[in-house]
Order: structure tokens, then sequence, then C-alpha cells
């Protein structure tokens, strides 16, 4: 078993292009959380390496934000064909380096084709307004621009997604960019870059350095962060992480896109559709293992409904099936590696002390000692305490009864994090109540679908501790670009604005 998942990332890579010298022979080493077994040993970038990588990067820059912006879009376009092309291939590799159920794996690389998709079009569409002048003869707009490098730095549970999020925008914006994936998938992320190599070919005359990636750790992802020369970072991971990235690009007056952790949670309402509503929860709570922003962690559940809801999905979380995502079919994948597994099993362990009752939880032997699989855990709370304010990267969901839904929201709204959330009702009272000012608090509010799976279409992210960041669609765009005031005199006059008087002989 060993040999032959090796041996498919040796395929895999080579398929798609990696060369065997960029990612063997290294120190930094890195391993499937499917058999926990290593599959690769990689060089790791240095700061002195990642401050060449910006000097390319800023030369790429000033060459490519004078490309008109359609033209851009075309290098997006090839993007978008090179990833069709390779699909099967690299969705095999996230399941490989994440651990994803293959149609997850899948689903990233559709979500990567969607987003180059998104961006092609939005390169004929980087709009500025016209705003009235008060003087006469005066003309104003508004001009988006290029900004600089853009440095993207990502999480192990989204590989490739989120680098092609802000990769699609960043490129037609007309920016470059440097990417430092996690340290536990530089995989996949040599992988989509060697795509990208092959758009480029055929494009034929992008300048050199204008899309790169360095490998290594946090000392890595910091030499980008503190560079005065990056003047957008783009940060995917944990509100631990976000704390440290901030305050230092902050600190250089550089801006940044905060993704951080989720918190996320559901209302079930008394005329909720239960059988809809036992689907979408099964899917945001145990998909991906627990292992997603959006993962839904928090449920409440009106009285009237908790003995036909929460029976049914103790049941589904007893039943659903755990183990090699590869082989067997199994709907629940690994957790990434011991520490998240030791994590989950701490989260418990006080849910349990803070009067939780725990259904599942336990590790499933799979016949690889250095493979982490868990059951997913159900936590009937009687109360919003201890570890059901923080996110646990892991399938736990704790469930509290609730009577009223004003307190539901309060409770809803009452921890540190506001990524997603839902509402399932079908009382349009309650469910505008939800996506009301006084209603969710979070960057994504959903009625009667669950808190994970967005379309790229729309905005992502959250508030509070979440980030405040938005990447993919509607207008995140304008966070890769600067807004340029333009006014333009086209009269004999020079009046100036609010009647300023100051005339010279
Ligand atoms: P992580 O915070 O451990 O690491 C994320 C990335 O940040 C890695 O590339 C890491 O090397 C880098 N990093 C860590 N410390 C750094 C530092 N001081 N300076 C520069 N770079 C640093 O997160 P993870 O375990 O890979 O991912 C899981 C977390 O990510 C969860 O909290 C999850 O909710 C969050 N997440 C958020 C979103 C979102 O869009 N909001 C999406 C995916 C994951």
């Amino acid at each position: 078993m060993s040999q032959t998942l090796q041996a498919r990332t040796k395929d895999l890579l080579d398929r798609l292009g990696v060369p065997a010298a960029a990612w063997t022979g290294g120190t930094l080493k890195s391993f499937t959380p499917v058999t926990g077994e290593e599959i690769a040993q990689l060089k790791p970038d240095t700061a002195a390496t990642t401050e060449a990588a910006i000097a390319r990067a800023k030369a790429a820059f000033e060459a490519w934000r004078v490309v008109p912006a359609p033209r851009r879009g075309e290098l997006v376009r090839l993007l978008g064909e090179e990833l069709r092309a390779a699909k099967e291939d690299l969705g095999a590799l996230v399941s490989i380096e994440a651990g994803k159920i293959p149609s997850e794996g899948l689903g990233e690389v559709q979500e990567m084709i969607d987003i180059c998709d998104f961006a092609v079009g939005l390169s004929r569409q980087l709009y500025g307004l016209t705003i009235a002048s008060e003087r006469p003869g005066h003309r104003m707009m508004e001009s988006w621009h290029p900004l600089g490098v853009v440095g993207v730095i990502s999480a192990f549970n989204f590989p490739v997604a989120v680098w092609s999020w802000n990769t699609a925008l960043a490129l037609v914006a007309g920016n470059a960019v440097i990417w430092k994936p996690s340290e536990k998938t530089p995989l996949t992320a040599l992988a989509s870059h060697a795509i990208l190599e092959r758009a480029l070919k055929r494009f034929g005359d992008a300048p050199e350095g204008l899309s790169q990636v360095i490998i290594g750790g946090p000392d890595v992802g910091e030499a980008l962060v503190s560079s005065p020369d990056v003047p957008l970072i783009s940060a995917t991971g944990s509100t631990r992480m976000g704390r440290i990235v901030g305050p230092k690009v902050a600190a250089r007056f550089g801006r940044s896109i905060l993704e951080l952790g989720g918190n996320n949670a559901g209302i079930v309402c008394p005329s909720a559709d239960l059988d809809m509503a036992l689907r979408a929860i099964a899917f945001g709570a145990m998909g991906t293992a627990g292992q997603r922003c959006t993962t839904l962690r928090r449920l409440f559940v009106h009285e009237s409904v908790y003995d036909a809801l929460v029976p049914r999905l103790i049941k589904a979380y007893g039943s659903v099936s755990v183990g090699n995502p590869l082989e067997s079919g199994a709907l629940v994948g690994p957790l990434v590696d011991a520490r998240a597994f030791d994590a989950m099993q701490k989260a418990l362990t006080e849910a349990k002390a803070a009067g939780g009752k725990v259904h599942g939880g336990e590790r499933v032997a799979t016949g690889a000692e250095t493979a982490f699989y868990a059951r997913p855990a159900l936590v009937e709370m009687p109360d919003q305490t201890g570890p059901v304010l923080e996110e646990t990267f892991a399938p736990i969901l704790y469930v509290v009864k609730y009577k009223e839904l004003s307190d539901a929201i309060r409770l809803h709204n009452a921890v540190g994090a506001g990524l997603s959330s839902s509402i399932f009702t079908l009382d349009m009272r309650e469910a505008e109540t939800f996506l009301s000012a006084a209603g969710s608090d979070c960057g994504i509010a959903n009625v009667n679908i669950g808190t994970s799976g967005a379309e790229i279409g729309g905005a992502f992210g959250g508030e509070k501790e979440t980030g405040g960041g938005r990447e993919s669609g509607s207008d995140a765009w304008k966070g890769y670009m600067r807004r340029q005031t333009n006014t333009i005199n086209y009269s004999t006059q020079l009046p100036l604005a609010q009647g300023v008087v100051f005339d010279i002989d």
C-alpha cells in the first residue's frame, strides 16, 4: 500500500510536469494524511531566495501592469484550459496530499476552473465610476490601477483553490504573484504552478517571474509579510496566524486580505424541512472530515424539533463511512496529522467536563499507524460554553437546544469568528430576521443550505476574528487594485472646490 501511494504520487507529478528535482532530496518532508507515509522531500526557500523572488516579481509587475487587461485575461483563459486538461490528475494529487475524498479533490480543481472563467470576464470589466463634479467644465472619475506584487499565503485544507482565487484576480488586475503554500501541501502547489507554466508558454510574452512559488513554513511566509515591496498580503489560515501577520503588514502600511478561522453555526427552526436540514448538516459538519473553514461546528435546534432531528443526526454520525478515501469510497477521510487528532480529543474531553454528551469521536483503525482517522463527533451541550466557543479544526458538531429565535441568534453571534452561518426555516419572518442587520454577523449567511460549499460568484470571507477579507467573486477584485480619483478640467477657468478663492495677480 505504501509503495502504491508513493508510486501514484510520482506518476501524478510526472504527468503534471513537476520535475523530480523539485520534490526529492530536500529537507522539508511532505506526508500524505491518507496513510501517514512520507511522499516527498522538498528544498525550502530562505529569506535570501524569497528576497530574490520578490525582486523578480517587482520587475515583472512593471512590465505586466501596462499590458491591456483583456490581454492579461487571455493568460487566465489559457490557465483555465490547462486546468481542464489536468483536472483528473491535480484532483487526485489534492486527495493524496490533503486527504480529501475524490469528488472533493476534483471539486477543488473545478473551483479553480470556475474562478478562471470569472476572471476572464472580469478582465473586460474593471470598471470605475464617473462622478458629477460641482465645478463647471469638470469631469470626475475613478480609475483602477494594478497594485504591485501580491503575496499569497495559503492553508493546507484548500491547497490549490485559494491560490487560484487570488491569482486569477491578481493577474487580470495587472499584478505579479508570489505564493507560499502550506508546508503541509507543497506538491499540489508545485503541480498548480507547472500547469500555469504551460499557460504562460502558450501565452508567449509574459514577463519572467510574473508568478512564483516559494516553499517553506512560517519563516518563509514571514519574509514575504515583512517586505515593503509586497503591497498586498492575502493570507488564509488560522486566526492565530492572522494575529501575527495582520499587525506586521499594517505596521508597514501594507494591505492585507485575511481569511482566517471560522466557528460556523446553523439554526434549525420549528418549520424547517428536517430531511433537507439533516443532509445539509451532515455534509457541512462531517464533509472534508470537518477541515473546512466553513465547516458547521455549532447547531442550535428549536426544542419543538430537537427530538425529531437530533436522534437521526446521531444515527448518521454512527453510520457514516470513515476510512481511506482513495480505496474505500468512504465519505469521511483522515485528519491532517496527529496534532489535529489530539486537538479533537482535547476538545471532546473539555466538552464532557462542561456537561456535554459525546457521540462518536473515537479513532478509526485503517491499518496505517501514522494516519489519523476519527469518527465524527456530535456533542449535545447544555449551553454554549468551553470548547464550543473556539474553532477546533476537526469534525465536532456541538448541538444546543433553544426556545426563542432571538436567543439562538444571540448565541450564534457570541463567538470570536464570523465566517459562515445558516438558518433552516420555511418561515419568511425568521429567514429575513436572520439575514437582517440584527441577524447573523457573519460574512456568509444562508437559508436552507449549509454553511459550507460556497460558489465562486459571491465574495468569500468573514468578519471579526475571521479577518474581514474578501476573495473570489462579486467586487472582491477591488482588493487587488489601487483606486485613483481623477478630476479633469476642460474649461478655461480654474474654479476651486467649496467656493475657495485664491486669486493671484
Ligand atoms: P495555519 O495558520 O497553521 O497556516 C496557514 C498558512 O500560514 C501556512 O502557509 C503557514 O505556513 C502560514 N503561516 C503560519 N504562521 C505564519 C507567520 N507567522 N507568518 C507567515 N506565514 C505564516 O493554518 P492551517 O492549519 O494550514 O489551516 C487551517 C486554518 O485555516 C483553520 O483555522 C481554517 O479555518 C483556516 N482557513 C480559513 C479559510 C478562509 O477562507 N477563511 C480558508 C481555509 C482555511
